[in-house]
């Protein structure tokens, strides 16, 4: 029951190429709504992507998180039949992300609709980056009535001070203390160069793998590890969200620990509240 998520750490790592991308993920046994999600940094650049994307077993769902900010990219995408990426998901398998301060608006919108034109399932998310709240409400209309679904994505970490976000482990991302605990993830993280990771933080920290899925007897485990970085975590794995029965208060990784202190029954309800506030139509 992982959710495989293959991601890119930075431009110095190996990358596999579009053979064993294929080899590896078609070892991954899934089911439906669990998907291998290609996100990075920016999955099309890779330059296999569309081989890849082609090449993985048809049972396995794929969902792609993309910049869109290359005219190429449309062109990789209609090199994929649009059944390919999509599955039944209260989403949209493609999503694009906007960011406001790098991205030109209207020429995103024309390239989203493209795709969604010719069938793709594709969607656009943005950060709601207290900075940049203006900006993303004029989009969120613009998006909208063009036809195009758009999501907002609470911003995590830290701005001017604050820790946004809300997380299920109080402090653990915010980098005060450094405690031993036991860790389990729900998440297959693979890196650009096939190694797997216990966690997001694990892998953008340059930590140690804890296997590869190009080695033959790599198996999931379904176990708790220790972990000496807990307080140090990435706020991706940390924040809450709803599980597949839309039950919130869940996160992709469970932590054990005397000194663990968990967000109370009440403190969900809390949150569960301002987030339907936080996604109220506008
Ligand atoms: S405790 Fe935090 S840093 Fe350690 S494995 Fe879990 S998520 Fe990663």
């Amino acid at each position: 029951n992982y959710e495989s998520k293959a991601l890119k750490r930075n431009n110095h790592d190996k990358m596999l190429d579009g053979r064993q991308w294929i080899a590896s993920l078609n070892r991954i046994i899934s089911r439906s709504g669990l998907p291998v999600t290609l996100q990075g940094g920016e999955p099309l650049i890779h330059p296999d992507f569309v081989e890849i994307v082609n090449g993985v077993r048809s049972d396995i769902e794929i969902d792609i998180l993309t910049n869109l900010y290359d005219k190429g990219f449309i062109t990789k995408f209609l090199d994929i039949a649009p059944d390919r990426i999509r599955r039944d998901a209260p989403y949209s398998s493609i999503r694009v992300s906007y960011h406001p301060e790098q991205m030109n608006l209207d020429e995103l919108i024309k390239n989203v609709l493209i795709l969604k034109d010719r069938g793709y399932s594709i969607g656009v998310w943005s950060v709601f980056h207290p900075s940049q709240k203006e900006k993303i409400e004029k989009a969120k209309k613009k998006f909208l009535k063009a036809g195009i679904d758009f999501r907002l994505k609470e911003f995590l970490g830290e701005y001017e001070g604050k820790m946004y976000g809300h997380y299920r482990y109080k402090g653990a991302c915010d980098k005060k203390f450094r405690k031993d605990v036991l860790c389990k993830t729900t998440e297959l993280i693979i890196g650009p160069d096939g190694s797997v990771y216990r966690c997001t933080s694990d892998l953008y920290e340059g930590r140690d793998p804890i296997g590869s899925i190009l080695n033959p007897s790599f198996q999931i485990e379904d176990q708790f590890r220790p972990c000496d970085w807990y307080g140090h975590c990435n706020p991706c794995d940390i924040k809450l969200k709803t599980d597949r029965f839309q039950q919130l208060g869940h996160s992709s990784v469970e932590i054990k620990g005397e000194e663990v202190e968990n967000l109370s029954l009440e403190e969900v309800e809390e949150v569960k509240k301002t987030i339907a506030e936080f996604n109220r139509p506008i």
